[in-house]
């Protein structure tokens, strides 16, 4: 796999350094230099074979030599132990559930095959690594879990303080050993900020081997196009025109759903469903990208104004809108309509849906008011890690998973720092 700079000022690295980097050399995300197609046989034949054979396939073609075909299966059953069910909820309707892993959030696809093959990267390596990684909610839990006791490896985590749930915060901040929590007095918009200067920081870069975990890396990106085709084997027998709704923050996992396409994946289009931070909402309608401040909402993990991955989206669509448009589908959704959401469908559907897999079934559900076809929303969170809005709007409990509760139990350990790279930098070297 060669993968090339989005600001296009640096030299193309091999796969190893794109992930070891995190952020190309001139501050641009990497992209591959070529997106593979997979053989109408695969299609063909996808629902005979399991998630991780699929998978298996879709890894190889992509990462090709970088990685040796037994060591790329090892990462791949290793990180995706846990189950990922598709469940109906109308005849056109699907819920793909991306939440059984050990942080329940979908976090866990990037961030498990992420720290397998940073390791296996770095295995005969000496020099310490230190990922830094800023998190609107789940990414962190779901980073610092994947490389929790790995050797060599240091996570810092930057989360916006009062921002986060109480239960994403306590997967945040009692993890311990190789983790250390840092609690921003700022916004999500902030904590990317920060990192990201600290990644062009010469002084700091000299000091220490720095490296992202963010879905700007891309080996968070790889694992999310597995689920893409799995979805599509549990569903192409229903209709020609599949429909797959992407509640987007970063819009990593949409991005990652439009490379599975790129890569032969036949769905129809995708729909990049928002919450009232609506920038691309916004690009998609009126052809303009006009960042905004971040907006709160009741689907945080959600609340982006000024996505990292939309320069890959570009990247894809060669800065053409017209083009983006065949592909995706954008819109936005209120809090009030996603309570409105998880209500209806848990009294006519008794399914339990948290606020983020509710934008995803809003997005899905006006699209197919209009169209024909099925489609498949992605739950990305469990809803029992938002449990206070939930049970509020459902009127009744929603069941605490045991892994949850083992977090709430413990106690929170967090460094304050003010919104300042100068601050944050400082920290960096002190430790
Ligand atoms: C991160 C996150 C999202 C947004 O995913 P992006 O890849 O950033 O677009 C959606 N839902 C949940 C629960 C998340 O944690």
């Amino acid at each position: 796999m060669i993968l090339y700079s989005t600001n296009k000022k640096s030299e193309e690295v091999s796969l190893k350094q794109a992930v070891l980097q995190g952020l190309a050399d001139d501050g641009g995300l990497f992209m591959p230099t070529e997106i593979p197609s997979l053989p109408k046989a695969f299609f063909d034949t996808i629902e005979k074979k399991s998630f991780l054979d699929n998978a298996l396939t879709v890894a190889n073609a992509l990462i090709g030599k970088d990685v040796p075909e037994d060591a790329l299966s090892d990462i791949i059953k290793g990180a995706f132990s846990f189950d990922i069910p598709l469940a109906p909820i109308t005849d056109t309707i699907s819920v793909l559930e991306l939440f059984h892993g050990p942080t329940l959030s979908f976090k866990d696809f990037g961030a498990r095959f992420m720290a397998r093959l940073l390791s296996y990267f770095v295995k005969d390596g000496k020099q310490k690594i230190t990922i830094l990684v800023a998190t609107s909610g789940d990414t962190g839990s779901a980073v610092g879990n994947g490389f929790l006791g790995v050797e060599g490896i240091d996570v810092i985590i930057l989360y916006p303080s009062g921002k986060v749930s109480e239960s994403q915060e306590k997967q945040l901040t009692t993890l311990g050993q190789n983790v250390t929590a840092l609690e921003i007095k700022g916004t999500f918009d902030d904590c990317q900020r920060m990192v990201k200067i600290a990644f062009n920081d010469k002084e700091l870069n000299k000091k220490m081997k720095l490296t992202s975990a963010n879905s700007i890396n891309i080996a968070r990106l790889i694992p999310q196009t597995f689920y893409y085709f799995y979805a599509y084997s549990k569903v192409k027998s229903k209709s020609k025109d599949i429909y797959i709704s992407v509640p987007c923050g970063n819009f990593g996992n949409l991005t990652a759903g439009l490379i599975a396409k790129r890569m032969g994946l036949p769905i129809k289009k995708f729909i990049a469903s928002c919450n009232a931070n609506d920038t691309v909402t916004n690009y998609l309608l009126k052809g303009i990208f006009k960042p905004k401040d971040t907006v709160k909402t009741i689907s945080n993990a959600m609340d982006v104004g000024n996505p990292s991955n939309f320069i890959r989206m570009l990247e894809l669509y060669d800065h053409d809108v017209e083009r983006m448009r065949e592909d995706i589908k954008g819109y936005s959704f209120s809090d009030d309509e996603t309570k409105q959401a998880i209500k209806e469908i848990f009294r006519n559907h008794d399914y339990i849906m948290d606020p983020h897999g509710a934008v995803g079934y809003l997005g899905l559900k006006q699209l197919l008011n209009s169209i024909n076809g099925v489609g498949v929303f992605l739950e990305t969170s469990h809803p029992a890690k938002f449990a206070g809005i939930v049970e509020e709007v459902i009127g009744g409990k929603v069941e605490m998973p045991e892994a949850l509760e083992q977090f709430l139990k413990r106690d929170k350990k967090s460094i304050v720092l003010e919104a300042s790279f100068e601050k944050f930098k400082e920290y960096l070297i002190k430790r």
